[in-house]
């Protein structure tokens, strides 16, 4: 009997594009902020804001999941002149800006509110997601968050008949070991597009790590990283395209 592939799929900026959604509450935020002081001529607005994001991920105990008024903080000492690393440790330390205090909180509330728009599919997910059934392949929807909510999420964008399930995972080696013992005899392919987070543990448990690179590429993450997968593809369906053609012939043998 033919021994079919088990697929992991990570959920977001994989299968669902939720960078865009971030990128465009976060360009409402810094429009909000930038509002409070005199006008601004940004070049690239959305770098500018990652800038400072990404300098209060890096010092914050709570990772990127900071709460975002330490962003406003931050884009306000922006325009008063401080670049992203100051503006970050300032904002531990010191209060907001007077001009800034009182609209905080509703900058913060439509940023949220931003936030709650739903992600749409990336391009080539449907077709590979197709491509997968077609082929005899369990795909997972793999995630750390909440499954109920991913879960939702899919339905919410059609995917469901397409996918197994929704499997709550840590990235980490050892949970990435248990999904390959799980499923063995069957080999398990992770697809993701972080490579720190999806494929190097994925590769280290024993899964073979695919990786379709999003848009978010955060600074700490080295350049060799981008090339340490054991595929790069720049859609899904062209992930799953290469593990049908990788796996055909070991597939072959077994029938
Ligand atoms: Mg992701």
């Amino acid at each position: 009997m033919a021994i079919a592939p088990v697929i992991l799929a990570d959920a977001d900026n994989t299968l669902w594009d939720t960078d865009s959604v971030f990128a465009q509450a976060q360009l409402g935020l810094l429009a909000d902020v930038d509002r409070l002081f005199d006008p601004q001529d940004r070049v690239d607005p959305l770098g500018h804001i990652r800038a400072y994001d990404q300098a209060l991920a890096k010092i914050d105990h709570r990772h990127l999941r900071y709460p975002p008024h330490l962003l406003v903080r931050a884009l306000a000492l922006g325009n008063r002149g401080h670049g992203p690393g100051e503006a970050a440790r300032l904002t531990g330390s010191e209060r907001t800006i007077a001009n800034v205090a009182g609209a905080e909180e509703a900058i913060v509330e439509r940023y949220f509110e931003a936030l709650g728009r739903g992600p749409e599919l990336l391009n080539g997910v449907v077709d590979g997601l197709v491509a997968a059934r077609d082929a005899g392949f369990d795909v997972w929807i793999l995630t750390e968050g909440s499954a109920d909510r991913q879960r939702a999420r899919a339905a919410t964008l059609g995917i469901t008949h397409l996918v197994k399930g929704v499997s709550e995972c840590t990235k980490s080696i050892e949970q990435f070991d248990r999904q390959r013992r799980r499923f063995a005899p069957a080999p398990v392919f992770v697809i993701g597009d972080q490579p720190d987070r999806d494929i190097l543990p994925a590769q280290t448990g024993g899964c073979t790590g695919v990786l379709v690179p999003s848009g978010f590429r955060p600074g700490w993450i080295g350049a060799a990283a981008w090339d340490a997968a054991d595929y790069v593809a720049d859609r899904f369906d062209r992930a799953i395209d290469w593990i049908i053609a990788t796996t055909a012939p070991s597939r072959a043998a077994a029938e």
